[in-house]
């Protein structure tokens, strides 16, 4: 309530700022389906105007929406603010990598198969800080769902955007989801004028570099046990779970089995046992032929009397009312209800760590075998800690496969010849027995997905619900804080920021806070999901009479820097190499080695007076675009993130709260350096005439008094990321600015 009458507030104190209320669907799908107007009209001193529709969003997936043919990608919540308060997004002009389309998807594979394919692919190749454009005459072949969830595993393959060029499909999706005549019309004659108007006679574009992919190729798969990129065909899928096995566990056999008794069920949870099976996220709930398919496969499955396990928490969360919509019109809502799949909300659910808690039983189960439990979701990402605390093995999946796992319960068959169960007469059903035919899929979506839902449930999107209009909504220009919110604190960055900003300077006697390993994701640097129940984070609310059933997510407090800077480098799979043989948010204080959480480390620090620094390996702050992993290291401290790279977003994240990204020369670390992590770091050549991509020195100092230097980059890569670095931040530059003018 307290964070919707911070937004509702807004609605009121600013111009040109409209709010969808909750419960009505997922914000790309939102877009897409209703928002994005592809082409803007606009009239200024008498003249009329066409311009394009450009986006940029605040979460990772915003280019779900380059597959109508808009330019957008995400962007740091950071820099979303200032360009909300008029600065522009200054970029450097990317390459453009083609990648082209040809052939058609077989029958048995989705548009996630094909998704997990390309992001495999673009992994490969390399398309960081890249805009991959699709072209080919396979896009004839692909409808724009299918182009849209391409689009929304951008961040996944790496790139800014997957764009997908305007064309007859664009226009057909326009009329399917009930935008008017006229808007159709100048997005086809302005496509065309411009010369962005694709069909399968245009020329193939001029790309940087280019790669291509037959569609014909594509086969069923699934992703992970940790990344999206890892593409595993579910013909392999039972082998490639057995050799992740032995790195997923902690402890004891890869045998071993738990007995659990719930609900008058007896059963037995081992590892790969499927305990969570959510279809979930916009990547694929804005795609009718999957969830359709998911709903064949559950009637076909209940007709055969095949229900999921009982250790199985299923969860269906649609990305917007028409998806039910369309459901209800075909039955096969009551089809996933009734195996289990209710509907539980319109929004991010499980693909962001908020499936809510295990049926204690199970959750019990695991603890006491330190299992390897699996969840099965329709997301895009299902790095470590980020799914579940109890669930160790994440795999993306299609909905109809995410069923599929519900009905087997383990990811430890292979599901073209083990059965899923037995129908009411013992006999063996297969994955083949009920897996939907294109033509079912096609012939229900002709029939069931229809303009006028689109137009029903969106006529009334921007109204919301008696709750919401009637909640108390503060007036004025000025938000009024309430010092006793737990939800929604006014922030600490602007006390006793000068008028004036002061110059850069050297960073002298830093310590590392904590010293990561690879891929360390924003997830782990700021997770989004539960709240540990004996963390800094559990503690300051217990202390401010939260009862723990209350403490909510880490996402949905974020309007809270007291909880969130203790939530900071809190994800129960975090490994601090300071603190070897331990998990979650603990390092050891320096110099004296005693071990504490990072939050409680970086408070002494900070009483003592001194600098830190974080210190990574490769693809540092990849992930979500979540502001607060750059937002909570600045509150605890941190000057300075030293890394072999860095993700585009959290880069750029970290220079808006004032902390420099510093990189490694190539293939160099600390390790090469032979350096421990337990040095004082001195980090020399900032002041105030740094450079974009200026070289700095490193000195470590050990306690036995050796010194080691070495070279890093700075990547401070635009003047106005310089302008920034030097306002200690942002939000510091723009509120000068305000100022001045
Ligand atoms: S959390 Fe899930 S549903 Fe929400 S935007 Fe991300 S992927 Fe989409």
């Amino acid at each position: 309530m307290e964070r919707y009458a911070f937004l509702r507030w807004g609605q009121g104190a600013f111009d040109n700022f409209r709010l969808i209320p909750p419960d009505t669907g997922i914000c790309h799908q939102v877009n897409l389906e209703y928002l994005a107007p592809v082409v803007f009209r606009a009239k200024k001193d008498g003249a009329h105007f066409a311009y394009p529709d450009t986006v940029v969003g605040t979460d990772s997936h915003t280019p779900m929406i380059n597959g109508l043919g808009v330019v957008g990608w995400g962007v740091g919540g950071i820099e979303a603010e200032a360009a909300l308060l008029g600065q522009p997004i200054i970029m450097l002009i990317p390459e453009v990598i083609g990648f082209k389309l040809y052939g058609k998807l077989p029958a048995g594979a989705t548009a996630t198969d094909l998704v997990l394919t390309v992001v495999q692919m673009l992994r490969k190749k390399g398309v960081v800080e890249k805009f991959v454009e699709f072209y080919g005459t396979g896009l004839s072949s692909l409808s724009l769902a299918d182009r849209a969830t391409i689009g929304n595993m951008g961040p996944e393959y790496g790139a800014t955007v997957g764009y997908f060029p305007i064309d007859d499909e664009t226009l057909r999706y326009l009329d399917l989801t009930g935008r008017d005549a006229d808007l159709i019309q100048l997005v086809e004659r302005y496509a065309k004028e411009q010369g962005m108007f694709r069909t399968d006679q245009s020329p193939d574009p001029m790309f940087s570099d280019t790669l291509e992919l037959d569609l014909s190729t594509v086969v069923p798969s699934i992703a992970g046990p940790r990344r999206p990129q890892d593409r595993i065909a579910l013909t392999e899928s039972k082998n490639a779970f057995k050799e992740a096995l032995p790195s997923l566990m902690r402890s004891g056999s890869a045998e071993k089995t738990v007995p659990v008794q719930m609900n008058g069920d007896r059963f037995e949870l081992k590892h790969g046992s499927v305990v969570i099976s959510a279809i979930t996220s916009c990547t694929n709930t804005s795609n009718p032929s999957v969830l359709i398919g998911a709903g064949l496969l559950a009637k076909k499955a209940a007709e055969k009397g095949l229900k999921p396990k009982p250790w199985v928490k299923t969860s269906l969360a649609p990305g917007s009312r028409v998806v039910t919509e369309y459901l209800k019109d075909s039955g096969l809502l009551s089809a996933l209800e009734n195996i289990g799949f209710h509907l539980v909300g319109y929004g991010c659910t499980t693909c962001i760590g908020n499936s809510g808690p295990l049926p204690e039983p199970v959750a019990n189960g695991i603890q006491a075998g330190d299992l390897v439990a699996a969840a099965v979701l329709s997301g895009n990402r299902n790095f470590e800690g980020r799914i579940h605390a109890n669930v160790r093995a994440n795999y993306l999946a299609s909905p109809p496969l995410v069923v599929a796992y519900a009905l087997a319960g383990s990811m430890d068959v292979d599901l073209y010849h083990d059965p899923l169960g037995r129908d009411s007469e013992g006999n063996p059903v297969y994955l083949k027995d009920i897996w939907p035919s294109p033509e079912e899929i096609n012939e229900t979506m002709r029939k069931s997905v229809r303009s006028e839902m689109f137009k029903r449930e969106y006529s009334h999107a921007t109204e919301g619900d008696d709750r919401w209009n009637k909640m108390p909504v503060p007036q004025g220009e000025l938000f009024k804080w309430d010092m006793q919110s737990t939800y929604v604190r006014q922030a600490p960055y602007f006390e006793g920021m000068n008028k004036i900003p002061g110059e850069p300077k050297p960073i002298h006697g830093a310590r590392v806070l904590a010293l990561l390993g690879d891929s360390v994701t924003t997830d782990h640097i700021s997770p989004a999901g539960s709240i540990e129940k004996n963390g800094p984070a559990a503690r300051y609310l217990t202390n401010n009479d939260v009862l723990p059933k209350d403490y909510n997510q880490y996402g949905a407090r974020r309007g809270n820097h007291e909880v969130m800077m203790r939530g900071t480098f809190a994800n129960i799979r975090l490994k601090n190499f300071l603190a070897p043989g331990t998990e979650g948010g603990v390092t050891v204080h320096l110099p004296d080695k005693k071990q504490m959480s990072i939050y409680d480390a970086a408070m002494q620090y900070q009483k003592e007076g001194i600098p830190l620094i974080v210190i990574a390996g490769k693809e540092y702050g990849t992930g979500s675009s979540r502001d607060w992993a750059a937002k909570g290291p600045r509150l605890l401290g941190i000057k300075a993130a030293v890394a072999e790279n860095f993700e585009r977003i959290h880069r750029s994240n970290l220079i808006g709260m004032g902390i420099v990204p510093l990189i490694f020369k190539p293939g160099e670390n600390l390790k090469t350096h032979n350096l421990t992590g337990f040095e004082t770091f001195d980090i020399l050549g900032i002041g105030p005439g740094l450079k974009l991509h200026q070289e700095l020195t490193v000195k470590a100092s050990a306690d036995d008094g050796k010194v080691t230097e070495f070279k890093v980059i700075c990547r401070i890569d635009t003047p106005a990321e310089m302008d920034y670095y030097r306002h200690g931040g942002i939000l510091e530059y723009v509120l000068r600015q305000l100022l001045v003018n």
